[in-house]
């Protein structure tokens, strides 16, 4: 079985940067990565608030960069997806690519868009069913589209798919938006914007393509059908973290607690970026965790030797 001093589980911003700390600093470091290297941000057209590029930059090209300058220093990488991490020392991290070991263990596995769970959602999903605005807005130019959820995200979604689509239902299953004060504002007062409220869906409808949605609404018990030719859900995202349930204390949202230096319940075993309780959920905030998490592992392992 090949052992590592560090596996790192993980490739977006807080993965990486903790490769290049502890690759850099001489650790025997390996990160596994299910998909592609930068994690979210390479579903960003343009990353406007990550400092050192002033005129922006895209969130692929900035993965690549940041996946280059780690492997430079000798990080090692394999892509799989992990399938378990037992208790013990070393730890020993289960991958569809085989089995590895190390002292110390960063997770930095980010988390995912949580999925509405209707009928036909999945079968539809890339067919008109969408979980990134910015990626495939442009595929509805002068259509009609709905965007689910309330909160930032939703609302940020529905302004940006307004350039493109000529109409833009918002769905939200209460009569309030948990989106910010100044969101709000620019939606209610943009005439493409219509709100359904205390409506959820109950199921996506199309044949190969989505042609419209079935909708309750939760206070009259009504049901209707709304046509659209594509559906963005935005209702929030979820930690990465089922493999790690057993063996290390999550919140009630499933995400990893952590102290300040990034230390999970486990000794050895640290947690950086999206995945971690109370994350700030950006690019910055991330790499500012890999390099805690990673100053972290250089003193465990000192202790330890
Ligand atoms: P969020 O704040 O958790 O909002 C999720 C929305 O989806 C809520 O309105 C929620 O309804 C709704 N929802 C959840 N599960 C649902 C379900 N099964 N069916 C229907 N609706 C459901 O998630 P987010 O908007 O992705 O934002 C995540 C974080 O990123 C937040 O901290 C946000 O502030 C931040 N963010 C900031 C910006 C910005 O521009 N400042 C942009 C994007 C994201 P309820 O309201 O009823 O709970």
């Amino acid at each position: 079985m090949a052992k590592y001093e560090v596996i790192i589980i993980g490739g977006g911003p807080a993965g990486l940067t903790t490769g290049l700390y502890t690759s850099r600093a001489g650790l025997k470091s390996l990160l596994v990565e299910r998909g592609m290297f930068g994690g979210q941000i390479v579903n960003a057209t343009l990353v406007e608030n990550y400092p050192g590029f002033p005129e922006g930059i895209s969130g692929a090209e900035l993965g690549s960069l940041m996946h280059q300058q780690a492997i430079k220093y000798g990080l090692a990488v394999v892509t799989a997806e992990v399938t378990g991490l037992a208790r013990g020392h070393p730890y020993n991290v289960s991958t569809t690519e085989g089995s590895f070991e190390a002292a110390a263990i960063i997770i930095a596995a980010g988390s995912e868009y949580r999925k509405l769970g209707v009928l036909e959602e999945e079968r539809l999903s890339g067919h008109g069913v969408s979980y990134c605005a910015t990626c495939d807005g442009f595929l509805f130019r002068d259509r009609e589209v709905a965007v689910v959820g309330g909160g930032d995200t939703a609302i940020t979604d529905a302004l940006e798919l307004s350039q493109h689509a000529s109409k833009v239902y918002v769905i939200h299953r209460r009569d309030q938006l948990r989106a910010g004060q100044v969101l709000q504002e620019r939606a209610f007062a943009h005439p493409k914007l219509e709100f359904i409220w205390s409506t959820v869906v109950e199921e996506v409808l199309g044949e190969k393509m989505l042609s419209g949605l079935k909708l309750h609404n939760v206070k009259t018990g009504q049901q209707s059908n709304l046509k659209v030719d594509g559906v963005f859900v935005a209702v929030g995202l979820m930690p990465n973290s089922r493999s790690f349930f057993n063996i290390l204390e999550l919140d009630d949202a499933g995400y990893i607690v952590t102290d300040e230096t990034m230390a999970t319940s486990a000794p050895g075993i640290f947690a950086a970026g999206d995945i971690r309780r109370n994350s700030a959920r950006q690019i910055a905030s991330a790499v500012g965790d890999g390099v805690t998490a990673a100053m972290s592992v250089f003193r465990y392992l000192q202790e330890r030797s």
